[in-house]
Parts: C-alpha cells; structure tokens; sequence
C-alpha cells in the first residue's frame, strides 16, 4: 500500500512516516501542495495524508481539488490537524475528507491509522464467535475467518456457545441455524439479544440452509442482523461479516469518542479535576441519595487565601502551577468516592458521600495543614475551609442550602484570620481550628 503525505512540518512528516512505515505502508513525503499534486500526476496512491494548513494552499482546497480529479475522487483522504472546532470537522468533511486525525498524539494517530489502513486492507481485529455442528463447513469457514485476520472461537452446540458469549467479548457471531442439541440458531440469537445491555448488540450473521422466505424472515425477527446461505459463497460471506464488524468497530468508536467528550465537558482542563458542570449536574443526586438511604454526606469549600498575591507578585503562569499542584494534592488525598471538583477561580469543593461532620471537620483541617505545607513551586500558600454536613437520617437539604451553609463558613474562616477550617452548625458556626 502507498501513501502520499503532504504535510510542510518536518516533525509531523517523520511523525506521520514513522507510523505509517509501522503499518508497512510505502511513504512518500512532499512538502507543499504543489509537490503532492505533481507526485499524484505520475503516481497512483491508496491513501492521501494532508496538513489543514500548507505554505501555497489551503488543505481543504486542495482536497476540494482531488474530490474533482477522476483519479484521486475515490482515494481516501486523511485531514491531519491540531485543531478539533466542530466547524473545521464539518468543512472538512463538506470538502471530502475521509476521516480527519488530530496530531497531536503520536499514540491517538498510531490508533486512527492502524484501523484506517486495516479497513482499506480488509484485514478485520477482531474475535468471532463461531456456532456450526458440522466439522467440514466450520474448517472451511474458521479458515476463510483466519484470512480475514480474525480470531475464531468455534463452538460446536447451541449451549456452548450461549456459555462463551457470556464469558468473552466478542465483535461479531456467526450461527449457523440448525444445531444438534437443544437449542438452535434462533435460540442462540434470542440469548444474545436477552443479555446484558453492554452485549447484547453485538451483530449476529446466521448461517442457514435452502430455506423458505418465511424462515429467513424469521431469523431476522429473532434479532439478527443478516444471513447467508449455504453453501457459503466466500467473497458474499466476507462482505457480509465484514460491514457488521466494521460498523460494529464505527459504532464502539463513536461511543468511545462520545465517552470522551463527555469527559471532557466535566472537567476542569487546568486541574484536571471535575468541574461546575458537573458538580452542578451530580451534586443534588448525592444529596437525595444521603438523605434516602440515611447516610452522612459532607461539603468542604475551600479558598485559596490571597491569591491574588501570587499572581501579582509571580506572574499569572505561576498562579497556574499553584492551582494545579493544589488539585493534584486535593485528588491523592481523597478518596475514589469522593467529588473533587474546581468550583471556579482559586475554589474548590469536595463533597464526601458516607462522611459525617466529625470525619469532615478532621479531613478539612489535615487538608488545610497539607496545603500550608505544600509549597507548591517553591511558594507559601494556604487556604481557608468552610464545611457543611448533612447528618444520618438527616436534615431535609438541598445542595444548593448545603452549599450556602460550607460558603457562610468559608466567609467565617476567611474572617477570622485565613488558614483555617470552620463549620457551618445549625445553632450558630463554631470555630475548629
Ligand atoms: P482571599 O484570601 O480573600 O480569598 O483573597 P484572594 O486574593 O484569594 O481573593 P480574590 O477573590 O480577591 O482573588 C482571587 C484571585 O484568584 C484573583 C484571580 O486573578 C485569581 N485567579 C482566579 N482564577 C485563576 C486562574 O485560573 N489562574 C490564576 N493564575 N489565577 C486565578
Ligand atoms: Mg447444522
Ligand atoms: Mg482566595
Ligand atoms: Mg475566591
């Protein structure tokens, strides 16, 4: 397979050829737009490469370009950028790309070029669940699957199979419709489609003899997604199992890319810690969870005290480093179970589900010390907590009045010298540290 890079960085160039070359693709690098159009004049690529931005023209024009050329219309093409605006994705793929890949990490573009060059192959990752009776058909299919570069689990009964599938994870299963044993193909496909809901969608390809409509129309009914014939004609089988586990592997990638937004959209990106939006989306479950299952839940606020002096007097860049050393901290001191969310600015709240007021109130004051002792880059620093809990079978509390209640303690701390814990308490605050 040849490949054609238009990309003007040198370091993105030996990037994109190191991993490219890893794949046994035949690389050839151009710099310029003009060089890659005059490389695709005497050559015939599988696969074109090219940077959003180039010194004589915009990727996207030129791909707009290769779209019209009857010899390149069909290459796909891959749009490498740093940028992932959703306006960028969409003009790009208005433009015709085919896929677009971020450089910015050599691991992510090893990932995204590996199942693009696999897909242009036809050569399949993946694990098959094989269910046929008859040993001579399984032999030939297991090959044909082995061809595909898939790995096979080949189970001979209904029963068997129905036991792998809940043991492994699979990408595809191919059943054949009539086995010896109890349970059929149908069954088999009904057993799939009862399981849990991470595997139950799984594409099912059923094998079946010369048999009327309304058989075939009842596979489908019982759930699966295609069918075959036999005998099995080689290339129909491996188109057919080939778009169930390409859109199988699409489909688990958009999740995972859904997965990933998500995160991102909860999380603070200079700390790393969750955000408001998230604290503002899970908080008031935590809250009803406490208060139906008669459990303790406590909120510690805390403030950075005089921040404004560090980046008055270090720079803007150096308040940064603070902040992010005192998430780092907040995060290996607390529990998995714990919220550790930047609340805004030099704020932060941790909520401790299954934590009553005393354990917060002892928490807040050795998290207090640990930030006092910190010197985060070489800087004294320290922070002022405020800290609200909704007793066992407690109280009847939003999050919105349990948050109230830990800032009117924070403003306390904050009032009464600065680097110190006080406790929001019904009766009036009371003073801890
Ligand atoms: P206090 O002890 O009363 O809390 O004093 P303070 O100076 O910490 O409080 P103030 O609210 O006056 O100032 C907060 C400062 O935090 C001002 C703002 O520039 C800084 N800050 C907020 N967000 C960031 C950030 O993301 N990075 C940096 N470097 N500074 C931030
Ligand atoms: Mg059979
Ligand atoms: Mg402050
Ligand atoms: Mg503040």
């Amino acid at each position: 397979m040849k490949a054609l890079v238009i990309e003007d960085s040198k370091i993105h160039q030996q990037m994109i050829g190191l991993v490219l070359e890893a794949l046994e693709v035949d690389v050839h690098l151009v710099s310029s737009a003009e060089e890659g159009l005059a490389a695709l004049g005497n050559e015939t690529f599988d696969l074109i490469s090219l940077d959003l931005h180039l010194p004589d023209m915009d990727g996207l024009e030129l791909c707009r370009r290769l779209r019209t050329n009857e010899a390149t219309h069909l290459v796909p093409i891959v749009l490498l950028t740093s940028e992932d605006a959703e306006a960028t994705l969409k003009m790009a793929y208005g433009a015709g790309v085919t896929e677009v890949m971020r450089k910015t990490s050599i691991e992510e573009l090893q990932q995204s070029y590996t199942f693009l060059v696999n897909r242009l192959r036809r050569i399949y990752n993946g694990r098959v669940l094989y269910v046929e009776d008859s040993p001579t058909t399984a032999q030939l299919t297991i090959n044909t699957l082995n061809e595909m570069g898939l790995e096979v689990d080949h189970c001979c009964s209904g029963e068997a199979a129905l036991e792998a599938f809940g043991k492994q994870d699979y990408d595809v299963v191919v059943t054949d419709v009539v086995l010896e044993g109890e349970l059929s193909g149908l069954n088999v496909v009904r057993g799939i489609r009862s399981a849990g809901a991470d595997k139950r969608e799984i594409p099912v390809l059923a094998v079946s003899g010369h048999e009327d409509m309304s058989r075939r129309v009842e596979i489908l009914r019982s759930g699966a997604n295609d069918y075959i014939e036999k005998p099995i004609v080689e290339d129909e089988f491996k188109a057919r199992l080939g778009n169930l586990i390409t859109s199988k592997q699409l489909f688990d990638q958009v999740r995972s890319q859904q997965d990933e937004l998500r995160k991102l959209a909860v999380t603070d990106q200079l700390t790393g810690l969750y955000n408001r939006t998230y604290l503002a989306e899970t908080a008031q479950k935590y809250v009803s969870s406490s208060i139906r299952h008669r459990e303790s839940l406590s909120l510690l606020m805390l403030d950075l005290d005089k921040f404004k002096d560090i980046n008055d007097s270090h720079g803007h860049a150096m308040g940064d480093r603070v902040l992010a050393a005192i998430g780092d901290m907040l995060l290996s001191r607390c529990r998995e179970e714990d919220v550790v969310a930047r609340f805004g600015g030099e704020e932060f709240i941790i909520l401790l589900p299954r934590c009553d007021l005393e354990n917060a109130i002892y928490k807040a004051e050795h998290l207090c010390q640990f930030i006092h002792e910190l010197h985060p880059a070489g800087l004294a620093i320290s922070a002022s907590f405020g800290v609200s809990s909704i007793h066992q079978g407690g109280r009847h509390i939003d999050f919105e009045k349990l948050l109230k209640e830990a800032d009117t303690a924070l403003y306390t701390a904050k009032h009464n010298g600065r680097n110190r814990v006080e406790v929001y308490s019904e009766a009036g605050l009371e003073a801890s540290a």
